[in-house]
């Protein structure tokens, strides 16, 4: 089996209220407090063969949106070590535009994306605000018609991507949300991209804002919990600036950028 090696690269930031960040806040009965979302991807690398798990927002994007890009994602993908050729994979775990923007920069790669996602993203809901909002109809666009001609392939239920890399639809936060089960040196670790985009998600029991299906992320929670309790899984959320201090930072001159989970 392959042991991978995992690095988590932080390219973006904004600041925000909890009462903005967690549903219903206001039910838990705290004062409300200013906290900040980090915005990451993710390498997976064997060897010289990388696959790369989301692609970050577009910078035009994200300023139109009002993010603060701390670095360019495709130049935070070089200062991490990663050479655009050298990208076999790109498996995108959910349509939000923070997920899946700079697409085109990888004309070679596969690409792997939840079909869930596919089937929702463009279905008639998925114009209705509440959904809206989160994506880009252009990137939509681009993933249906990458998936379309034959580059990209549809992922469903539990998959077994390569040896030691599993994808497993959760849904919840976005309706094919996926996580990525990575075999690696440390054990096992669990990419939950937007499956929990806090530590506190799972500490606490408390669901993001942004929910497609309530239940199914409860459920998700569930199966990460169960990945913690009986595999000793290391769960690295989607946006907690925590990942950046629980980990070691990649050396030198890429200080800042990211870190090596394992
Ligand atoms: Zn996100």
């Amino acid at each position: 089996m392959s042991v991978y090696e995992v690095v988590a690269v932080r390219y973006a930031t904004r600041r925000a209220w909890k009462s903005g960040l967690y549903h219903r806040f206001e039910s838990y009965g705290e004062p409300d407090t200013e906290a900040s979302l980090d915005y990451y991807f993710w390498l997976v690398r064997d060897g010289p063969k990388a696959i790369l798990i989301d692609t970050g927002f577009d910078p035009d994007v994200g300023e139109r949106r009002g993010r603060t890009l701390l670095c360019e994602p495709r130049e935070a993908m070089r200062r991490a070590g990663l050479s655009i050729e050298n990208v076999a994979q790109v498996i995108i775990t959910h349509f939000h535009y923070d997920h899946v923007g700079n697409i085109d920069a990888f004309p070679n790669a596969e690409l792997l994306v939840p079909q869930r996602e596919l089937d929702f993203w463009t279905s008639p809901p998925a114009g209705r605000a509440q959904f809206a909002e989160h994506v880009e109809p252009a990137e939509i666009a681009r993933l249906e018609a990458a998936c379309g001609s034959g580059r990209g392939r549809a992922l469903s239920g539990e998959e077994t991507i390569a040896p030691g890399l599993t994808a497993i639809t959760v849904g919840g936060h976005s309706p094919g949300q996926l996580v990525l089960l990575v075999e690696t040196a440390r054990g096992l670790v669990v990419l939950a991209s937007d499956a929990v985009h806090f530590y506190e998600e799972l500490e606490l029991d408390r669901p993001f804002a942004i929910i497609a299906d309530l239940a199914d992320m409860y459920r998700g929670y569930d199966l990460l919990r169960e990945l913690q309790r009986d595999r000793q899984a290391i769960v690295v959320p989607g946006h907690d600036p925590g990942v950046m201090a629980r980990f070691p930072s990649l050396g030198g001159a890429e200080e800042g950028i990211g870190v090596r989970v394992a």
